[in-house]
């Protein structure tokens, strides 16, 4: 996966050194001598990934990243800070201004693509999410996003079998969060799936294998996504790039220093809180998309969807699809005789008495207007009639109640029938048979049945 990636350093040779890398790797680069610089060309290109050198004159990569971070067209793009060796202390200060992740000069190549590369997974991810956002706003199915997430009053589950060890991250943590400690992976396993807002796993532990575990809750389905902070000792090199392949989050080095313990927890809490903020909203605007907002049924866009796959499987040697189009008669009427509010009072209770009459299996459709859908998989015509004059009855037999019980309205409607035929693989045929059926039976006098002859 390629990304286009922003290297911001004042000396130009340490630009250059990084770029020939990336490029070589073929990441696409973006460069720029300054923080104002870096902060003009984050805003007009939209880069992927930033790495951003602390120590420039002016504007330093603290400030840069704080204004990144503080911009909504600019927050989800991931700051990778560029510190000195032992920048303990600019560690904590880069993650208080909302930085992803570090590296320190030299940069070491192994390191520098390791991040790359999961932040490049991380930022797909963030995209897509977004985008489907950004479509769901613009249908106006969803509110503007929230401001930026909290970090705190997180629930941590610290997996770690060095008892003292753990309970000092669990003492650290408390201030701001609920941590809850485990010492076996199995007993982890579940608390995990709590579910949790961070895992903090030592990956060095002596009684079980942290590496197999940090795997597990990766695939497993309930913490796929719960973000994983490893504490690794820097010296066991393969086993710390191990771990960032599984796709561990962060990492943490060991002897553990509290701050930046402490700020990577709330980096990691405030991400997921992100995203899982974008995926509710996806959720919700997926379903406020296929539902009709006024009977509750599922709508033409829904129908559309699933009919495709039911007439495939019926063409392949399954039972018929059967289709009842409804229309409610002389509905115009209604609207003018009573108003457009008993209209749709009328509308609710005839969706009602339809998802009461029709089987489990069947999806009742709001088609457009006073037009509902009734498809039928695995029916034959001859059932599917029956069903339709039975629910002919349902509404004519008895009254609607309107008008908060004032009002008794009879309603009457009118059902073309059809079913899919031998091979018969898209819907579009079958609908205009039943559009066919309906139209005879409003002709021939409305309040009846009639199936197509094919
Ligand atoms: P027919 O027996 O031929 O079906 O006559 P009709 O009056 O039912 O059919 P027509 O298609 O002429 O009129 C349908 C009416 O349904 C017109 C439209 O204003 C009304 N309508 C469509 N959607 C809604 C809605 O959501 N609420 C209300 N109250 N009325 C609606
Ligand atoms: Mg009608
Ligand atoms: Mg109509």
């Amino acid at each position: 996966m390629s990304a286009r990636i922003l290297v911001v350093d004042d000396i130009e040779a340490n630009v250059r050194l990084l770029e020939a890398k990336l490029s070589a790797e073929y990441y696409e680069v973006l460069t720029a001598g300054d923080g104002a610089t870096a902060l003009a060309v984050a805003a007009s290109e939209k880069p992927d990934i930033i790495l951003l050198d602390v120590m420039m004159p002016g504007m330093d990569g603290f400030q840069v990243c704080r204004r990144l971070k503080d911009d909504p067209e600019t927050r989800h793009i991931p700051v990778v800070l560029v510190t000195a060796l032992d920048g303990r202390s600019d560690r904590v200060a880069g993650l208080e201004a909302g930085a992803d992740e570090f590296l320190t000069k030299p940069i070491d190549d192994v390191m520098l693509f390791a991040r790359v590369r999961s932040l490049t997974r991380l930022k797909a991810v963030i995209d897509e999410l977004r985008e489907r956002e950004a479509s769901g706003r613009r249908m106006g199915l969803i509110g503007a996003a929230a401001a930026r997430m909290a970090g705190t009053g997180g629930r941590v589950l610290i997996v770690d079998d060095h008892e003292r060890q753990a309970t000092r991250i669990c003492t650290e943590l408390s201030i701001e969060h609920r941590p809850v400690m485990e010492a076996t992976p199995e007993a982890a396993l579940l608390t995990a799936r709590g579910p949790v807002d961070l895992v903090i796993v030592n990956i060095g532990a002596k009684t079980f294998d942290g590496l197999r575990f940090a795997a597990n809750l990766r695939s497993d389905e309930a913490t796929r996504n719960v973000p994983v902070l490893a504490i690794v000792d820097f010296d066991e090199r393969p086993r710390l790039m191990k771990a960032l392949e599984i796709g561990v989050n962060d990492i943490l080095g060991k002897p553990i220093d509290p701050q930046e313990l402490a700020a990577r927890a709330k980096t990691q809490i405030r991400r997921k809180r992100y995203t899982d903020y974008l995926r509710d909203n996806l959720d919700q605007s997926l379903e406020l998309a296929v539902t009709d907002q006024l009977t509750g049924l599922h709508n033409r866009r829904y129908m559309t969807g699933q009919i495709g796959a039911l007439m495939k499987r019926a063409a392949m040697g399954g039972e018929p699809v059967s289709l009842l189009l409804l229309d409610i008669d002389h509905f115009k009427k209604i609207n003018d005789s009573f108003g457009h509010d008993v209209g749709d009072e009328v509308l609710k209770e005839f969706a009602a008495r339809l998802a009461s009459n029709v089987r489990a299996i069947d999806l009742p459709v709001r088609y457009g207007g006073e037009e509902f859908v009734i498809v039928m998989p695995d029916t034959q015509m001859l059932d599917a009639r029956r069903i339709a004059e039975r629910i002919r009855l349902h509404v004519a037999g008895s009254p609607f109640r309107v008008m908060g019980g004032q009002e008794l309205l009879s309603v009457t409607i009118s059902i073309g029938v059809a079913a899919s035929q031998a091979g018969e693989d898209d819907a579009q045929g079958l609908l205009k048979r039943a559009d066919e059926a309906l139209y005879e039976a409003k002709s021939s006098g409305r309040n009846r049945v009639i199936a197509h002859a094919a």
